[in-house]
């Protein structure tokens, strides 16, 4: 899960790295009271969960309380990058005589966690990245011994970080490798990290991805979702303990049992698809295990919401699961939906008491159910379906 600035600046803040005092706010008014509030120059920031947004428009800079309210007024309703701006920082704001990059990361091509810093931070970062590499020091960050205070003045020395605010900026990265554990994220970013004229070392921006899989551990991250920008469709499936995710364009429901078996079925349909006008998987779905009669009624009720979807393709391999138990689920699923089902399903059953499956699901003989034998031909009629609705 990405964070917006203002929360990962919090997160910053919990752990004792340096940042400016600010308020979020989502109208123009309030941006007003907020800079009245805060005193002095402020800088009004939307909050999108996507970079360059200063280059977007999306960061100004306001002297005055009258100045924040018009600047807040422009930023608001924004588009940045196909995300609509609903919300602005307004933040104290600091005179700049540098500006760094500092980021920790999970570098999972290398199996390890990774360093990045560079004495040229800013918005040009990108650029520097790809013309400049050796200006941007990538230093490998072993996931046992962490990061203390050599380690992380090796990363300063590397990042050619000046040396009257090297002692600082070393403080400042111990506090953000402390809040990249603490908070179990997989990525921490900080550009600018900047000096300000006093050389004082302060986090401007922050960019910060929490590990979902920790979630468990973090009952408080459950208020930083922020419903409005969810997919309703996901959320639905998550309420619900369903490993779900739409897909873009599609017009086929997906639901198998496995995660690598729903992969090579989003493959097939979309190959199938090609011979039916381009049609696509609309979702990926893995029900896993224990597909119970109500696991399915979920997955189907999540499938049969999504307005894109024409057919569902139910694609299931039986193992300690065994087919006459998935064929019972998809009998009583229906049943548990009633009239709410309304779309042709093809079931392809294998596997594990396979001829018993396909008989319960023969005597049951529902109206929207057909059964195909193979994986490819129930792709390719699933595709079919879908076109022709
Ligand atoms: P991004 O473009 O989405 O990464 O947004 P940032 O928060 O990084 O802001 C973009 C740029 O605005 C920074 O690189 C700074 O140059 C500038 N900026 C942000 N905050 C301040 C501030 O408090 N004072 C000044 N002078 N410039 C700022
Ligand atoms: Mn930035």
């Amino acid at each position: 899960m990405d964070l917006y600035e203002y929360q990962a600046k919090d997160l910053f803040a919990a752990h004792g790295v340096p940042v400016l005092p600010g308020r979020t706010v989502e109208t123009a008014d309030d941006a007003a009271a907020a800079a009245a509030e805060i005193g002095g120059a402020v800088v009004v920031k939307a909050q999108v969960k996507t970079g360059g947004r200063g280059k977007a428009g999306g960061v100004k800079l306001a002297r005055t309380a009258d100045e924040a309210k018009d600047k807040a007024g422009a930023i608001l309703g924004m588009d940045i990058k196909g995300h609509t701006v609903h919300r602005v920082l307004v933040t104290q704001a600091s005179d700049i005589e540098e500006e760094y990059y500092f980021s920790f990361l999970l570098d999972r091509s290398n199996r390890t966690f990774l360093a990045m810093c560079s004495a040229e931070g800013g918005m040009e970062i990108e650029q520097l990245a790809v013309e400049r590499p050796d200006a941007l020091a990538r230093i490998p960050v072993d996931a046992i011994t962490g990061v203390d205070r050599a380690k992380a003045a090796e990363i300063v020395a590397a990042g050619k970080i000046p040396a009257p605010v090297a002692d600082q900026a070393a403080d400042v990265i111990v506090k953000l490798w402390e809040t990249f554990v603490a908070e179990d994220a997989t990525l921490v970013e900080v550009n600018p990290l900047v000096r300000d004229p006093q050389d004082n070392v302060i986090a401007l921006d922050g960019k910060v991805t929490l590990d979902e899989n920790a979630g468990f551990r973090h009952p408080d991250h459950a208020a930083l979702v922020d419903e409005r920008t969810e997919n309703p469709l996901e959320a639905k499936a998550k309420a619900k303990n369903l490993n779900y995710v739409k897909l873009d364009d599609g017009q086929v429901g997906i639901i198998g049992n496995g995660a690598g078996l729903v992969m090579s079925t989003l493959d097939v349909v979309a190959y199938a698809g090609e011979k039916h006008g381009g049609v696509k998987p609309a979702n990926f779905l893995d029900i896993g295990g224990g597909a119970s009669a109500q696991v399915m009624a979920d997955g189907l009720d999540v499938i049969l919401g999504d307005p894109d979807v024409k057919s569902v393709f139910v694609n299931v391999f039986g193992g300690i699961t065994a087919c006459d138990a998935v064929a019972t689920g998809i009998v009583e699923a229906l049943k548990i939906l009633g009239a709410s089902a309304t779309k042709p399903l093809v079931v392809r059953l294998d596997g594990n008491n396979v001829l018993e499956g396909r008989k319960i699901l023969d005597d049951a003989n529902h109206p929207l159910v057909t059964q195909v034998d193979t994986m490819d031909n129930a792709a390719d009629k699933a595709a079919q379906l879908a076109a022709g609705a």
